[in-house]
């Protein structure tokens, strides 16, 4: 783990500092508090810091309270090293921000559990952090294909619609859904069936540009949210339809072929998502009827798409 170490007096840093390499630290050093606070500012700063009370520039404390200002997701354990005893100052140091602190002259074990503690401390928020994130993940992703699940894109539409609205730009959503996946399914098995829709949603992401998004609707259904004109939506959508057919998906011996049927609508003002999905829906019937591996577009009476 990465340890910043700052003390204005070179003696007392380099003997901190090979001390907390020796204990397994990988350590980052400043000679004053404004170079503290330039490193503890950076993304990746260490999340263990030992800063010395009295340093030119900020004090200890002063560096403190602008890590605390900063704020961010990955909390940074400050002790602070202090010739200072009396009450009043340790409690202006803790009230700066800092999570603990060690009268110098330190004891060289005590120095050595008391970060151990901060180290763990570190630890856990990430273990916190990561479990947040899995979570977070969990509730806006599909678990099999890693896109957006239905209420996620469906957020992203919404949100998008405002924006369109707003600023009067373009936006289209196009639905695809897979031709004759049961089949697969029946002939090939779950697992095979389970395969080409990886693979589907990898075809489909590969096409996407970046402002557009894409989710899994319903079974072997996916939604695409791009705010493009209806021309640029409508060779998306032709795009999408040639990356999906363009070769079989290999499942163990054998080679699935793999197509699907879309459909596109674009938005126009004062219509609702639920009517812009209809249409879009309706077109993507429309595909199947006409023989499937095809995209048609949605018809939307009395809109003209900005
Ligand atoms: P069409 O061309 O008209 O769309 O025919 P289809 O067979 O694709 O459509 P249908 O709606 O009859 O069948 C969809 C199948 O998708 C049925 C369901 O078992 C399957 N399916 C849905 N979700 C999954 C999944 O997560 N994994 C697998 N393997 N199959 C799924
Ligand atoms: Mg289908
Ligand atoms: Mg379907």
């Amino acid at each position: 783990m990465k340890i910043l170490v700052a003390d204005d007096s070179n003696v007392s840093r380099h003997l901190l500092s090979s001390m907390v390499k020796k204990w397994g630290y990988d350590v980052v050093s400043a000679s004053d508090g404004t170079q503290a606070w330039e490193v503890l500012r950076q993304p990746d700063a260490p999340r263990l810091a030992v800063l010395d009370w009295m340093m030119p520039g900020l004090t200890g404390p002063q560096v403190c309270e602008m890590v605390r200002q900063k704020g961010g997701d990955a909390y940074i354990y400050i002790l602070l090293l202090t010739g200072r005893t009396q009450r009043e100052d340790v409690i202006e140091g803790m009230t700066a921000g800092a999570d603990d602190y060690v009268v110098k002259p330190f004891d060289q074990q005590e120095l050595k559990v008391r970060l151990r503690a901060g180290r763990r401390i570190v630890e856990l928020q990430d273990e916190l952090l990561s479990a947040r994130e899995a979570l977070l993940k969990q509730a806006t992703h599909d678990a099999l294909t890693g896109l957006k699940n239905r209420a996620r894109i469906r957020e992203i539409l919404a949100d998008q619609m405002k924006t369109a609205q707003q600023a009067g730009s373009p936006l289209g959503v196009i639905m695809l859904d897979l031709d004759k996946f049961k089949q697969v399914n029946d002939v090939h098995g779950h697992a095979a069936g389970d395969l080409v829709l990886i693979a589907a949603s990898q075809r489909v992401q590969n096409v996407l540009d970046e402002s557009d998004a894409v989710g899994r609707y319903g079974g072997e259904e996916f939604l695409i949210v791009a705010p493009k004109a209806p021309d640029d939506l409508a060779a998306l959508a032709e795009r999408a339809r040639a990356a999906i057919a363009a070769e079989p998906v290999p499942s163990g011996a054998a080679l699935l072929t793999v197509t699907a049927s879309l459909g596109y609508a674009s938005y126009c003002p004062k219509v609702d998502a639920e009517t812009l999905l209809r249409a879009a829906d309706e077109a993507l019937y429309r595909a199947k009827h006409q023989g499937r591996n095809r995209v048609e577009p949605g018809v939307l009476d009395g809109c003209t798409p900005p």
